[in-house]
């Protein structure tokens, strides 16, 4: 599931290809991909030109040039795709060598007649970026800037952004009654943590996930603040973390993976030595989803 690193690389690498962009058509072919109709999303996104791509936790956002905001959220399995049209040949910044060889590569990772495209956008400069989505819990909307303000004011705070401070972490975590691992999860406490990064950022803190919010305590409040920026700028670094166990796994929307995977010291390694202590791994379940630890070192 894309978390904020995989959601930010999707940004990046979204950005330049889609700034300044006009949506000419636009076919939505999955009911459930957009709030409200179809044939409503249609109209309200063509014609829209794109004037930023940024991220809010988990949400991708593309700001319209009229003033609304145009949302999308990956959920499990969601994907951003540009494609340039088939057969255009425009030299790139590295020639025209560089460029051929990337566009085959885009047309083995991106077939247009992929069953789970789920919407499709054609822009004012030919090429087409679509929502491709296996399981179709992503979703979309276009909304006023007003409404959009206030859906982020019931945000949680931005790991990677100013506000959130070693104090300001201390505050929530003693508000909260819920075990740790499960208030790292909660986006209207943070928001962009997910369950790679929220386990991986507890086992470097030495936090035990089982441990009561408000038990976290200042001093231990400290070293999980410095974990969580740690963990996810390393991740936005190596363009996030793709398992590569299935087709469904995270690519950007360029078709590449990330590379956090092998940096991982928890996740995953259920049975496997400590790499501080050499305890094995345990994994337990909480709130249905598989959290890692050890037992040894994290308190
Ligand atoms: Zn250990």
């Amino acid at each position: 599931m894309p978390e904020l690193p995989e959601v930010e690389t999707i940004v990046r690498r979204l950005a330049p290809r889609l700034r300044g962009r006009t949506v000419v058509r636009a076919d939505v072919r999955r009911a459930n991909v957009v709030r409200g109709t179809p044939q409503r999303f249609e109209r309200a996104v063509t014609g829209a030109r794109i004037e930023s791509v940024s991220r809010r936790g988990k949400f991708l956002v593309f700001r319209l040039a009229d003033g609304r905001v145009w949302w999308s959220h990956l959920r499990m399995t969601g994907q951003w795709r540009v494609e340039r049209e088939r057969g255009r040949t425009r030299p790139g910044p590295h020639g025209r060598g560089g460029r051929v060889r990337e566009s085959r590569r885009m047309d083995v990772a991106h077939r247009p007649d992929d069953p789970y495209v789920r919407a499709v956008f054609e822009l004012d400069d030919g090429s087409t970026l679509s929502f491709v989505d296996v399981r179709t819990l992503g979703e979309m909307e276009i909304v006023s800037a007003r409404q959009w303000t206030r859906r982020e004011a019931a945000m949680g705070l931005e790991p990677l952004s100013p506000e959130f401070t070693p104090q300001a972490l201390a505050e929530r975590l003693a508000a909260s009654r819920r075990p740790v691992k499960e208030f790292l999860l909660d986006q209207t406490r943070i928001a962009g943590l997910g369950n790679i990064y929220a386990v991986e950022a507890l086992w470097r803190a030495g936090i035990s996930p089982r441990r009561r919010a408000r038990s976290v305590g200042v001093r231990r409040a400290v070293r999980l603040h410095r974990a969580i920026v740690d963990v996810l700028r390393q991740a936005v670094e190596k363009a996030g973390t793709s398992l590569g166990e299935t087709s469904q796994d995270y690519v950007d929307s360029e078709g590449v993976p990330g590379s956090f995977q092998e940096f991982l010291d928890v996740y995953d390694r259920e049975g496997e030595p400590c790499r501080r202590c050499r305890t094995p791994i345990r994994r337990i379940v909480q709130g249905q989803r598989s959290t890692y630890y050890c037992p040894g070192c994290q308190r």
